[in-house]
């Protein structure tokens, strides 16, 4: 992915926000990421989706169907409440980037 650094913050956001609605795995997270113009291979999002577990924000299950294995994931508690704050921080970069460029901020 271009811009990796730059991006992966908003990946992971975008994966929390449909783990948070419904199960997900990675082809189809694949799938998903690519309608909204991010091209992720497996070898990218998986260790994405690992360490979003380890850090408490996913929790996994692996179901078999026939001889294929899948790991679904689903946002945690913790994942929700990571979401809810990014949400809150994205309006606000929102508000700043894509109107006039005029800084928001009542700090100033
Ligand atoms: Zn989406």
């Amino acid at each position: 992915m271009e811009h990796h650094d730059l991006l992966a913050g908003l990946v992971r956001l975008h994966v929390l926000h449909h783990a948070a609605e419904h199960e997900i795995y990675g082809q189809w997270m694949i799938d998903e990421l690519a309608h909204h113009g991010y091209r992720l291979s497996p070898g990218t999002l998986y260790p994405m989706l690992h360490s979003m577990e380890r850090k408490g924000y996913l929790t996994s299950r692996e179901e078999y169907q026939g001889s294929t294995r899948r790991r679904l994931y689903r946002a945690t508690d913790f994942g929700r409440e990571g979401l809810a704050v990014a949400k809150r921080q994205l309006r606000e970069l929102t508000g700043e980037a894509m109107n006039d460029g005029t800084c928001t901020s009542k700090q100033r």
